[in-house]
């Protein structure tokens, strides 16, 4: 199986357990609608930061109160924020098919996810060697509503980073990106080099390294 299909069958709550080969054609039919159908977009801004030692992390007039960011913070001096979004498009998608094939349509849902994932994986890619040219190197991609990082801070994003203007990416009033397969974001740049894996703390094996995020 490929990485991106891999990825998909496990949102699909897979787990360990086989998938069958249906499924899998399934899954592998909806990437290609989605790759005629994504119009991946992204915005993003480098601010100067400030990680006082007390649980908050400053970014311009931000003020972020979050013990879990602020460990994975610490040290950096430098924090890029980002808004990313596959599209409107792929809502439509999704929508059509709820109302016509609700397995389609849940495979999908994981199958744009996975999407998500991969199209923001292939930007910090690229962005880390941009960043490793001016002796910065980044921490994982931490998000508003991962642990103690509150969701609403969302709304904070899509200001700092005009992304409603900028690439269509605006949010509701119960905090819900729009639209849905977008993402906001915070990675941390430090003149530490620490070789962060690509996929987070989660699947890191360092589990001593004190900028680990719970
Ligand atoms: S645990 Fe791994 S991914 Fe997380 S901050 Fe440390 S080195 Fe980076």
């Amino acid at each position: 199986m490929d990485s991106r299909v891999k990825e998909a069958v496990r949102y699909l709550g897979y787990g360990r357990h086989a998938v069958d080969e249906k499924t899998k054609g399934l899954v592998r039919d909806s990437f290609e609608e989605l790759d005629r159908t994504v119009q991946g977009r992204l915005v993003y801004r480098i601010f100067e930061l400030d990680v006082p030692d007390d649980g908050r992390v400053k970014i311009e007039d931000l003020e972020i109160a979050s013990r879990n960011l602020a460990k994975n913070m610490k040290g950096c001096r430098r924090a890029v924020m980002l808004g990313a979004t596959l599209g409107i498009q792929v809502d439509m998608l999704m929508k059509r098919y709820s109302l016509t094939d609700m397995t389609r349509a849940l495979v999908l849902q994981a199958c744009a996810a996975a999407a998500l994932e991969e199209y923001l994986d292939e930007w910090q890619e690229k962005f880390k060697n941009e960043a490793a040219g001016e002796g910065y190197y980044l921490r994982p991609r931490f998000s508003p509503g991962y642990g103690d990082f509150d969701i609403s801070h969302q709304k904070d994003f899509i200001r700092m980073l005009d992304s409603a203007k900028k690439i269509g990416l605006t949010m509701t009033d119960g905090c819900m990106l729009t639209p849905t397969k977008s993402v906001t974001a915070v990675i941390g740049m430090s003149r530490e080099d620490i070789p962060c894996h690509k996929k987070g703390c989660e699947e890191c094996k360092k589990t001593d390294c004190i900028y680990r995020r719970q």
